[in-house]
């Protein structure tokens, strides 16, 4: 039998050009993306309002993947984290945060990560493979299943494991469904792709018309300094200048996430040049102090290192926010995914 081909993880245009194609009208289409998405359906022969011959077709030719939980972690702070395999046996995480405003879904873009960042978990993994536009879509509709939240998550963060603009051809798909109207109906205001950094990859965003919202990596404040921590594609002027085309073009502020590790970028100089970099970008900073893992070499500063940062940044009108790491219990907070199977070893 030949390959059946997925029908999770297409966006709407192309899921009508399926149904054209084998001869049917473009809104068969938008009625499967309900089932599969509103309602969380894998098997065509339950779709209801579909002519029988059609759902018996359909299971002849395509079919609807499903990532398979195989681990649950509930933290005491109310976040969850899953580990879900894929169908070649790779593994991935998925965090679920809930906050009295909002329920969030962050989700991961690759199996590991091919930046290699020093601070990170996941980046100490190495890389395995990109993720499918199926495999990333999936990971908010199983959260959201397994949580009983389906339908009511009203945040996603691309901020798992991986980088997201390295995958874009995959990444864009799955915030097409996310938005679309069969899918998710997600305003693009409450979607974010966070990245290390890669101007080129960040103007196509900008110009893909998506108009999610960008958090961009920074870490460091020079050069020299960012190098020590993470591998670059570009100049810090570069990204930044990247990260300003972004707001523009969106019209949408830029989130600048700023990982405070001891000794390394956390004194006064790091938020005067912080501040003096970012000033022309309409921005905000989250200030995340490091969160260790049974490998990691850095420690996160003192208390009054962090509010002396963040003070320096609120004296400048900068908004500048301490994030709180969720899930922290179950190795589910930033830079931690990935890190259980490195503690095993
Ligand atoms: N690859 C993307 C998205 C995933 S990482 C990126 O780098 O932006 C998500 C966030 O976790 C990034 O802001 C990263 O700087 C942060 N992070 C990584 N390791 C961390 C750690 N040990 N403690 C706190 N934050 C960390
Ligand atoms: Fe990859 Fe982001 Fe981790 Fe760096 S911080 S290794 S880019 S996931």
């Amino acid at each position: 039998m030949s390959e059946r081909l997925n029908l999770k993880g297409m966006s709407q245009k192309r899921l009508e050009e399926f149904f054209v194609g084998i001869g049917e009208k473009p809104y068969r289409g938008r009625q499967v993306m309900k089932w599969i998405y509103t309602h969380g359906e894998s098997d065509f022969l339950k779709m209801t309002d579909l002519p029988v011959p059609l759902r018996e077709k359909l299971s002849e030719i395509a079919k609807i993947s499903v990532i398979k939980p195989v681990e649950r972690y509930c933290s005491g702070d109310g976040s969850e984290k899953f580990v879900f395999e894929l169908e070649d046996g790779e593994r991935i995480e998925s965090v679920y945060i809930p906050t009295e405003e909002r329920k969030t879904v962050c989700v991961s873009t690759q199996v590991g990560c091919p930046i290699g960042c020093d601070f990170c978990a996941t980046g100490l993994l190495g890389y395995r493979r990109n993720l499918t536009s199926a495999e990333i879509i999936d990971q908010h509709l199983q959260a959201g299943l397994l949580t009983g939240m389906h339908g009511a998550i009203t945040n996603v963060v691309f901020m798992g494991m991986g980088e997201p603009l390295l995958n874009l051809d995959e990444v864009i798909p799955a915030i097409e469904i996310l938005l679309s109207n069969f899918g998710f109906e997600l305003s693009s205001r409450r979607i974010t792709v966070s990245t290390c950094g890669i101007p080129e990859k960040i103007y196509n965003l900008a110009d893909s018309g998506l108009r999610v919202k960008l958090a961009v990596s920074l870490n460091a404040t020079t050069d020299a300094q960012r190098e020590k921590i993470m591998p670059s594609f570009a100049t810090i002027d570069e990204i930044i200048k990247a990260a300003k085309y972004y707001a523009q073009k969106t019209r949408r502020w830029v989130t600048f996430e700023y990982v405070l590790i001891r000794g390394i970028n956390d004194s006064l100089s790091d938020a005067k040049r912080l501040a003096g970099l970012i000033k022309d970008v309409p921005s905000k900073v989250n200030l995340i102090p490091y969160n260790k893992f049974s490998v990691s070499k850095y420690e996160p500063p003192d208390m009054k290192t962090i509010l002396r940062f963040q003070a320096y940044m609120l004296e400048n009108q900068i908004t500048a926010i301490i994030r709180e790491s969720r899930g922290q219990d179950i190795f589910a907070a930033c830079g931690q995914l990935g890190s259980k199977p490195v503690e095993k070893i």
